[in-house]
């Protein structure tokens, strides 16, 4: 059995209790080494086997599984964050269901969602924005062409866009090119929830050169959304006079 587990976004508190179950049942663990906090790995049995995929190919990845599955053993794949996000789990459970091995998913804490915790944000506020974009820059991976940043700008929602801080000032041309105005405000949230995490604040203008100062170049999620700095209307759902399942109103 192969078990796919997010790990959440770094602090290690922030894995799920069962994928922290999982984590410490497991005979062989495949982490991805390039985001996943090792600390996770103290749960770990110390007769486990662990491997990190940071320098592993694909075929290196299911190599491990099959031999995993021939010695009975139970895997768990740890990946970053939420492994539905850009986490090329898909071509692993394919893999997987030609060899008619069983696998399952537990989720995990998205960067995205552990960015708006850090900043203390809410993404959909009512009246501002009630849509979260997330997407990311082409780069070595293509991105269709109806997804361009540029054509996501024109909903003006809220833009959480992974992947994509090292070419900052390609992503501010194609938000403005697209509709945003210059003062848009931007959060960028390097290693959200990490001790080290760092956050720069400013608009769509700005940003670049801030990141330049700091030299923020990798791990980063960049947020860009009205609702960092906007005017908005108080929910419908704790208003006095709007009744529902649970509460009659009382104006
Ligand atoms: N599955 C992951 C995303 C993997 S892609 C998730 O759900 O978060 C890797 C990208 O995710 C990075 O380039 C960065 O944009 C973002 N990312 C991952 N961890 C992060 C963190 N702790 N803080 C900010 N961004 C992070």
């Amino acid at each position: 059995m192969v078990h796919f587990v997010g790990a959440g976004p770094g602090d290690p508190e922030l894995i799920t209790r069962k994928g922290a179950r999982l984590l410490a049942e497991a005979d062989v663990v495949i982490y991805a080494g390039s985001l996943v906090n090792p600390e996770l790995l103290d749960l770990c049995k110390d007769t486990a086997k662990i491997y990190n995929s940071a320098s592993m190919t694909l075929d290196e990845v299911l190599e491990v599984m099959y031999d995993a599955e021939e010695r009975n053993f139970t895997t768990v794949r740890l990946h970053t964050g939420d492994p539905a996000l850009y986490g090329a789990i898909a071509e692993q459970m394919d893999a997987l269901d030609k060899k008619r091995i069983a696998y399952d998913v537990t989720p995990g804490v998205s960067s995205f969602l552990a960015s708006a915790a850090s900043l203390k944000k809410e993404y959909t506020l009512p009246g501002v924005s009630q849509t979260v974009i997330i997407t990311r820059l082409g780069g070595r991976t293509a991105v269709p062409d109806e997804e361009s940043l540029k054509s996501l700008a024109a909903h003006k929602s809220t833009m959480c866009i992974f992947l994509s801080v090292h070419m900052i000032d390609d992503v501010v041309k194609e938000l403005t090119a697209g509709g945003y105005d210059k003062d848009t405000p931007v959060a960028v949230v390097e290693k959200a929830s990490w001790k080290d995490e760092r956050i720069i604040r400013g608009t769509l203008k700005s940003v670049g050169d801030k990141l330049k100062e700091a030299g923020i170049t990798k791990t980063a999620m960049i947020i860009v959304s009205p609702c960092l700095e906007a005017e908005y209307e108080l929910s419908r759902l704790y208003a006095a006079d709007f009744s529902h399942e649970f509460r009659k109103a009382t104006k």
